[in-house]
């Protein structure tokens, strides 16, 4: 594959959703397979096109796609999960601010943000941001990611640091604004996504989970450890 600009060299040229397109309508383009589309950026599209037509189908979404490499596939899943947990993030602002959520917590764990010179107690919303700002530029930095196509080991092993963090945003809606994460995931798959890609690349150490698997189990289950502890 060759690094060519021009976003829009495949046959659907223009895709993109108009001011004010609300998120139910938003992404309604033609799915088109990946040998189709003749771009640089070949794989975001063709994520992109799997999401909007099944974005249920989990095993599907992360499953690799034949001779693609498996670090840049797992690039453009957390890039994407970086715009789409901007949508989140909307959601939560009509109820978690600083009264409401002073620290960023989930569960017993409290989180510093690690988004300044030295890490800060930022309140859970700005930590949100913050987070999703920081690992959106990561993945975006022509230092720690010269290339999408073929990602060096380098540029890997920020995968997990950055997905430890993003899990914390779902964690946190997860314990503090339950029907803003559930009303949320029935509509995106979002988090199920995540935890399959996670199972699947291990980004996530399995004792970092805090989130009960199944989330029709109640919160209150076997916790070691009742004292709040800080986590950067
Ligand atoms: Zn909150
Ligand atoms: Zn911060």
């Amino acid at each position: 594959m060759t690094e060519t600009t021009g976003e829009n060299s495949n046959k659907n040229t223009l895709k993109r959703n108009r001011p004010g397109t609300k998120l139910e309508d938003a992404y309604q383009f033609e799915h088109v397979s990946l040998e189709e589309i003749n771009s640089a950026f070949a794989l975001q599209e063709y994520l992109q096109s799997l999401i909007r037509k099944d974005k249920e189908n989990l095993d599907l979404l992360v499953e690799l796609p034949p001779d693609q490499d498996p670090e840049a596939w797992q690039y453009e899943h957390l890039r994407q999960l970086c715009l789409e947990l901007n949508y989140l993030v909307v959601q939560l602002e009509s109820e978690c601010n600083r009264q409401s959520c002073p620290d960023m917590k989930a569960d017993e764990w409290m989180y510093l943000c690690a988004a300044h010179p030295t890490p800060m107690n930022c309140c859970a919303i700005d930590y949100i941001v913050h987070t999703l700002d920081g690992a959106t530029t990561m993945l975006n930095s022509h230092k720690h990611f010269p290339s999408r196509i073929s990602i060096s080991n380098n540029s890997v092993k920020h995968y997990q640091s950055i997905a430890r963090r993003l899990y914390r945003i779902f964690a946190h809606a997860w314990f503090h604004h339950r029907e803003v994460f559930e009303s949320f995931e029935n509509e995106t798959f979002l988090y199920g996504r995540f935890m399959k890609l996670s199972d699947r690349y291990g980004l996530v150490a399995k004792n970092l989970l805090i989130i009960p698997q199944n989330s029709a189990e109640d919160s209150n289950g076997d916790e070691t450890s009742t004292e709040s502890s800080e986590i950067i």
